[in-house]
């Protein structure tokens, strides 16, 4: 790739004090475009800066858009860091394929990802927790509003440091179970990182808020009654000394920190099931103490501790509210190898310089 290089006239003062999530931007962003017949081209580092963008602009109207997460961290020793990126290409790979998107190589996004944190390397924040979130994204660029794959796209990576996901530190949550509206079925697009599927889940979202819960969770978009995954996070239960999460079946999202948490887990010798779980057997093995923890995984908040599931009226309780001792072993190593103080012994940290 060759990638040009447009000098900012003036750099923003790095922020102070607590950072927040996905709230500031560095001062430079990568960008590149494609067109039928031409392929990428023009790859570029310029300043970061709002785009102008045509009101006729399929994504506007149709919402062919697919996005990535993940994040840079700076080692004690001043290394910096990504985690397990091939993973996030070839998941932006499955999912601008099923969105008709052209592929970005695996080469091409690990290398443009580099290449712009090389260059931000002083925006990776060094607090306890702190990173640089990376959110590389396509969209469909061409003017006509004919519902058509369209013929050409732009890829952007932009860059926010980002603060502990919970400040106060890793808390459990409350997740209120949704048994009404639904994100996903098989066929449809729940496995894609895409706008479209969270403008989808909001609603939900927003029950659960109202209702004083800060997640949702949501169960299968046919029965209603299987348990898939969290807002924006995958979720596991410990039942009975048992690992258990949804199956990679097309509707969940195949998260990184899902699978990274899953291989930890094998490795200290529990026993995994991916399967379908009833949100019924979930709330039954609540009420009769067998279930002993239950967390979410991602990128962004890492792992989030369940302390209360609420169904249909119903609550239980898990672990009294406290983060289970799975759960925080679990943080604490997954943290500690991204940022390199544990030994990486799957070799998911890709060095960045
Ligand atoms: C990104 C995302 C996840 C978590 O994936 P990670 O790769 O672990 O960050 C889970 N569910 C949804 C819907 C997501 O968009």
């Amino acid at each position: 790739m060759n990638i040009r290089f447009e000098q900012a006239e003036t750099l923003k003062e790095k922020p102070q004090g607590a950072l927040g999530f996905g709230k500031k931007f560095t001062d430079y962003m990568f960008v590149m475009d494609w067109k039928e017949g031409k392929g990428w081209h023009d790859e570029r580092i310029v300043p970061y800066a709002p785009m102008i963008i045509d009101p006729a602009a399929m994504v506007l109207h149709y919402a062919q858009e697919t996005f990535e997460g993940l994040k840079a961290y700076r080692g004690k020793n001043g290394e910096v860091y990504l985690f397990r990126p091939d993973m996030n290409a070839k998941r932006f790979e499955k999912s601008n394929e099923r969105m008709c998107m052209p592929s970005v190589p695996e080469e091409m996004f690990v290398e443009a990802i580099k290449e712009l944190v090389k260059v931000e390397e002083a925006w990776i924040p060094t607090g306890e927790g702190e990173s640089l979130y990376i959110r590389p994204f396509m969209y469909a660029n061409e003017v006509a509003l004919g519902v058509d794959q369209a013929d050409n796209y732009r890829f952007i990576i932009v860059l926010s440091p980002v603060g502990a996901y919970y400040p106060e530190g890793v808390n459990p949550i409350k997740i209120y179970v949704e048994d009404e509206l639904t994100r996903a079925t098989v066929g449809g697009t729940g496995f894609v990182k895409c706008g479209g599927n969270y403008a989808g889940s909001l609603a939900g979202q927003m029950k659960a808020k109202k209702l004083g819960y800060t997640q949702v969770l949501w169960l299968d978009g046919v029965h209603r009654k299987y348990v898939e995954e969290v807002g924006s996070m995958n979720v596991m239960f410990l039942i009975d000394d048992v690992v258990v999460t949804a199956p990679i079946e097309g509707t969940v999202l195949a998260g990184v920190t899902r699978d990274s948490i899953l291989q930890l887990v094998k490795d200290w010798g529990y026993k995994v099931e991916e399967r379908h779980l009833e949100i019924y057997e979930l709330m039954k093995a609540g009420k009769e103490g067998r279930l002993q923890e239950a967390w979410g995984t991602g990128t962004a908040a890492v792992i989030s501790p369940i302390g209360e599931l609420f169904y249909k009226g119903e609550k239980v309780e898990v672990n009294e509210f406290k983060t289970g001792e799975l759960t925080q072993k679990l943080y604490d190593t997954l943290t500690g190898i991204q940022w390199g103080d544990v030994e990486d012994e799957h070799n998911w940290r890709v060095v960045v310089k």
